[in-house]
């Protein structure tokens, strides 16, 4: 099983990167994604540490969205800051989930990464459109740690 920075090549990580930045042209939302090798605790537990940790929970809609992942564990979350889930439905984020588990198990990682994105951009952009003016408030980069 490849580790957390290996497991995308450079080609890859630039199709996500691109991906956040295409999502976040329609919405004021921002979307990260974090890999790790493992992940200390459950998935959830460990991407609300990441979402505090990567300064998500500051921006100024409290509209940030976090997917987490921790490759080696087989595991993953996502997450969004308060001002969504007051707005969303409970299973806002399950539909998300499951069409990215769908292709993480055919190993289509990237793509399934990127589909996420895609689906989290379009429906943050019916509660959070983009303004004129809106700032990229977090970094578009994919983030690691082992
Ligand atoms: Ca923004
Ligand atoms: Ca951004």
């Amino acid at each position: 099983m490849p580790g957390a920075s290996d497991l995308f090549n450079e080609e890859q990580r630039q199709a996500i990167v691109k991906a956040i930045a295409v999502a976040e042209r329609a919405t004021s939302g921002e979307i990260r994604v974090h890999i790790e090798d493992h992940s200390k605790g459950d998935a959830l537990t460990r991407a609300k540490y990441h979402f505090h940790g990567l300064k998500m929970d500051r921006t100024a809609l409290a509209n940030g969205v976090l997917i987490y992942l921790a490759v080696k564990d087989h595991t993953f979350a996502i997450i969004g800051d308060k001002g969504i889930n007051e707005k969303v439905p409970a299973d806002f984020w399950d539909t998300i989930k499951n069409k990215m588990e769908a292709a993480f198990r055919e190993g289509r990682f990237t793509e399934g990464l990127c589909e996420g994105i895609a689906m989290a951009g379009e429906k943050l952009k019916e509660h959070f459109p983009a303004a004129s003016g809106d700032k990229d408030e977090l970094s578009n980069e994919v983030s690691f740690n082992r």
